[in-house]
């Protein structure tokens, strides 16, 4: 398997900064899971998180201010969901390209718009940031923190257990749909291409759902990279593997005339590995999940599987639908990979 960011992570960041994951961090979590936890001495823990997006990357130089402030938000506050944490600060910095003052002003102005009321959507309060040119392109990096009571561990990724039962929230391959709409690779019918470039440019973090599996659920992830992949990091961090029933996948309900023009491979492609939908995934004991009909229904989660023991952590298919994968599909993992 070629090299991956997640293996540079771990070669150049991870392993010579070992001291961040190491016993004296005591209930404090340092780099591996989609968020830092870092103890505040008193009944609260922060949780940190930081991503960026790039011009040419992650959108495309056409995409609006105001859908760049959203996404950006939005994406750092999947992360603090996928941790159970309650948003608090951010901090956003911005590399600008070098345009003309009228038009940056124009930009920022639409960009500060959209920012603030994520920004009050999710109650988050932004506390600092950057403003620097840039001679490639625009760059959006927001660093956010939340907390979690000190007596929570948090939504860990090492967390899963065997036997636990693996959800979703939502339905996934939207976003996907919607890079390839977008890129005018894809003819959907009106209203799933509306659906889909909505799912794309306005992904809705899990925030309150995060909140409610707090203390129940055992593991966590958001889904930005498909449910391939990051399952995959639950399983390598937990030590286990996992079964996926894909007959039970939510994969995205198109109208009749959309889901002729994509065969059910080509649709469960979309939902095991097109990435950006952020959703969460988590896995919670058997014995839990009458408790999750009692959570609210807008949640709309899904078992998809179990957690198995293992001697190598991999991912299995199973249900009808798995005759499509052929042999080297099957525990193959591949999720959206930067480089
Ligand atoms: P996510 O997709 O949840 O944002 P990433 O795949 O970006 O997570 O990162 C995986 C883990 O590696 C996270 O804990 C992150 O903080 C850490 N990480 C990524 N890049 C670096 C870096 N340059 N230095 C230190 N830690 C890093
Ligand atoms: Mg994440």
């Amino acid at each position: 398997m070629p090299v991956s960011e997640f293996d540079w992570i771990n070669q150049y960041f991870r392993e010579p900064f070992a001291w961040s994951n190491s016993a004296d961090l005591g209930s404090a979590l340092g780099i591996g899971d989609d968020a830092a936890i870092v103890s505040s001495g008193n009944d609260q823990s922060w949780v940190v998180a930081t991503d960026t997006l790039n011009q040419g990357i992650h959108f495309t130089a056409d995409m609006s201010a105001e859908v760049l402030a959203y996404k950006a938000l939005a994406v750092n506050l999947s992360d603090l969901a996928a941790m159970g944490a309650s948003p608090s600060y951010f901090f956003c910095a911005l590399s600008l390209p070098d345009w003309p003052k009228a038009r940056l002003e124009v930009w920022l102005a639409d960009f500060s718009k959209s920012l603030l009321k994520t920004a009050n959507t999710y109650d988050i309060r932004l506390m600092g940031g950057d403003t620097c040119k840039s001679v490639s392109g625009l760059s959006v990096t927001m660093t956010v923190m939340g907390c979690l009571p000190v007596q929570q561990v948090g939504l860990r990724r090492s967390s899963a257990q065997v036997g636990d039962r693996i959800y979703v929230s939502g339905e996934l391959g939207w976003a996907g749909l919607g890079l390839q709409v977008q890129r005018g690779q894809l003819l959907l019918a009106e209203q799933d291409a509306k659906k889909a470039l909505q799912a794309l440019y306005y992904p809705k973090p899990q925030v309150a759902l995060g909140q409610t599996l707090l203390g129940t659920a055992h593991a966590a992830i958001d889904l930005s990279d498909g449910l391939q992949g990051d399952l995959t990091h639950i399983c390598e961090e937990s030590k286990v593997s996992a079964v996926i029933d894909l007959d039970a996948l939510p994969l995205p309900a198109l109208t009749t005339s959309s889901a002729a023009l994509l065969s059910k491979k080509a649709l469960l492609g979309y939902g095991l590995t097109a990435g950006e939908d952020y959703q969460l995934c988590f896995t919670i004991a058997e014995d839990k999940i009458g408790w999750l009909e009692e959570i609210p229904n807008e949640f709309a989660v899904t078992c998809i599987g179990q957690i198995e023991d293992c001697t190598e952590p991999c991912i299995r298919y199973c249900g009808s639908d798995s005759v499509l994968m052929s042999k080297h599909e099957h525990g193959k993992f591949s999720s959206f990979q930067h480089f």
